[in-house]
C-alpha cells in the first residue's frame, strides 16, 4: 500500500504514519519527492483498512498498488528516479552515455577506448572483466586485473564505471572497484545475486532477460529495491523472438511501456540487441526518440582485432558521429546532451 503525505506535511505526522504501518507488520519505504513524501508498505497489507490512515492528519491519499511489484511501481515516485554517481546523473533531464570495450582486454586498450568515448561525450565507461559467454572455450575476460585496468582508465579521464558481476560471491570485489554493478541479462533471475545486490549501496544496471516479460523485469529489480538499494537503472538489451537475422530483436517499445510502469531509469543497450555494427546508430538513435535516459555502447578502437563481440563494436569515430546525431535528436523529446 501507499500513504502519500500532504506537500509540507511535518516529519511528526510522517512519523506517526509508518508507526502506524509498521504496527500493523508492514516493512517501510519511504520516498521523498519534490513536493510529497510517499510511504511504501509492503507486507500484509491487502487487510489492512485504508480509511484508518486517510484520517490522519497530513495524509493526501492512500491506495493499494495492484501490480506484483510495489517499490518499483511508478506511484512509488511518481517524479521518477534519478540514480546519481559522482557527478553523473541518470534519469535526469540530460541523457546518459555509457560506452567502452565489450571486455577489458589490456591497459593499452582500454585506455584509448576510455580516452575515445570520453572525448566524444561519454560519461561513464563499460568493460567487462567477468564475462558471461556462451562458450567455455571464449574469453572470459581478466578478473579483478581487468576492474584494477578499468578503474584506472576511467580515473585518467573523469569517467564513471560500470561492469558486470556475475555471482553473488563477486558482489564485494567488483562493488570495490566499480561504480555501477552491472547484472547481465543471463542473471537478471539470479535471485541470490540481487538479494545481494540489495545489500550494497551502489547503483546497479539491470539488464532484461532475454525472454523475460516487463513484469519478471519489474519484479528482478524489486528484489534489489526492496533490500533498500533503490538505485537501479533497467536496460532494455534486446529480447528473443522468432526471427534470427539479428542477434536478438531490439525491443523499442519496452522504452515507453517501462517509463510508464515504473519510476526507475530506462537505458538501451542497441550492441547486444543487434549484434551489428551498422545497425547499432538506428537503435540507438531510435532508443533516444523512444525517450530512454540513456544509452550503454560498445566502443573499440581495433574491433576486428577484439576478443569479444567486435562485430558489434563501433569505432571511436562511429561512436563520435552517433553522438552528434543523438544532439540533435535529444532537444526534440525534451531532453540535453
Ligand atoms: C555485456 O553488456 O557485456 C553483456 C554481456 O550483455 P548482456 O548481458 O546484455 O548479454
Ligand atoms: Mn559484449
Amino acid at each position: 500500500m501507499l500513504v502519500v503525505m500532504e506537500e509540507g506535511a511535518k516529519e511528526q505526522q510522517i512519523q506517526a504514519v509508518i508507526d502506524r504501518m509498521v504496527a500493523l507488520g508492514l516493512t517501510v519505504h519511504r520516498s521523498t519527492g519534490v513536493r510529497h513524501t510517499v510511504l511504501g508498505g509492503v507486507g500484509p497489507s491487502e487487510t489492512v483498512d485504508l480509511a484508518q490512515f486517510e484520517v490522519m492528519p497530513a495524509v493526501k491519499e492512500c491506495h493499494r498498488i495492484a501490480s506484483p511489484y510495489k517499490l518499483a511501481a511508478r506511484p512509488f515516485r511518481p517524479q521518477g528516479t534519478v540514480v546519481k554517481v559522482g557527478r553523473v546523473e541518470i534519469g535526469g533531464e540530460r541523457l546518459t552515455l555509457m560506452a567502452g570495450p565489450c571486455a577489458v582486454e589490456s591497459e593499452e586498450q582500454i585506455e584509448q577506448a576510455a580516452e575515445a568515448v570520453a572525448r566524444a561525450g561519454a560519461v561513464v565507461l563499460r568493460g567487462g572483466a567477468f564475462k558471461p559467454r556462451t562458450s567455455p572455450y571464449t574469453f572470459r575476460g581478466l578478473g579483478e586485473q581487468g576492474l584494477k585496468l578499468l578503474r584506472s582508465a576511467a580515473n585518467r579521464h573523469g569517467l564513471v564505471t560500470v561492469t558486470e558481476v556475475m555471482e553473488s560471491a563477486q558482489i564485494g570485489l567488483v562493488a570495490e572497484y566499480s561504480d555501477i554493478l552491472q547484472v547481465g541479462a543471463r542473471n537478471m533471475q539470479n535471485y541470490s545475486l540481487l538479494r545481494g545486490l540489495s545489500e550494497v549501496r551502489k547503483p546497479v544496471l539491470l539488464k532484461r532477460g532475454p525472454s523475460a516479460t516487463f513484469e519478471e523485469l519489474l519484479l528482478a529489480a524489486e528484489y534489489i529495491l526492496t533490500g533498500g538499494n533503490y538505485d537501479v537503472i533497467l536496460c532494455e538489451r534486446g529480447i528473443r523472438t522468432f526471427d534470427t537475422h539479428l542477434r536478438y530483436t531490439m525491443d523499442i517499445s519496452a522504452i515507453p511501456v517501462l517509463k510508464r510502469l515504473t519510476h526507475l531509469p530506462v537505458v538501451a543497450d542497441p550492441s547486444h540487441a543487434t549484434g551489428r555494427r551498422d545497425m547499432v546508430p538506428p537503435m540507438a538513435r531510435a532508443a533516444v526518440a523512444a525517450g530512454a535516459d540513456g544509452l550503454i555502447i560498445e566502443v573499440h578502437c581495433d574491433p576486428d582485432r577484439a576478443l569479444s563481440d567486435g562485430a558489434q563494436s563501433l569505432r571511436p569515430s562511429e561512436f563520435a558521429q552517433l553522438v552528434e546525431q543523438l544532439r540533435a535528436i535529444a532537444p526534440v523529446v525534451g531532453r540535453k546532451l
